[in-house]
């Protein structure tokens, strides 16, 4: 090595890009209570590489409902799409907060597909954004 310049670890760079929070819920490091993981937007067990573009940020419960899935089912016709990309997608196209900040509201058919597999409304994830809510933290600006 002929450089001296300290390498950035590809986790840390893959923790600053998603701005230290779920690609997912949004749920911010500072928030919760565990480390958030780095997961393989395509798993490894379906041929994902280690590569950092296939690397993002997740808190344990998206990562836990998500599991191996890469599609999902839209609730409004059953058809089978593709779940969304934290990586290469943008929330905001996707989902939106529902007005009392406590449900993640689907936009498009990989929204609704999204929310339903990883179970974005799930009790302990809109019970503990009640609680955000009412101390100032959430949702999110951005
Ligand atoms: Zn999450």
């Amino acid at each position: 090595m002929s450089s001296h310049e300290p390498r950035e670890s590809v986790r840390g760079r893959v923790r600053k890009a998603a701005r230290f929070r779920c690609g997912y819920c949004l749920s911010h490091q500072a928030y919760v209570m565990s480390t958030l993981e780095i997961e393989h937007i395509i798993p490894r067990s379906l041929g994902g590489s280690d590569d950092e573009s296939n690397l993002w940020l997740s808190c344990g419960l998206c990562n836990r409902y998500k599991g191996s899935q890469i599609t999902g089912l839209d609730p409004a016709d059953g058809s089978t799409v593709r779940l969304f990309n934290p990586r290469y997608q943008t929330w905001g196209d996707h989902f939106r907060w529902s007005l009392d900040g406590t449900r993640i509201e689907a936009l498009t058919d990989i929204g609704r597909a999204t929310v339903a597999a990883l179970q974005l409304n799930n009790e302990i994830a809109v019970e503990v954004r009640r609680n955000w809510v009412l101390a100032g933290w959430h949702p999110p600006e951005r």
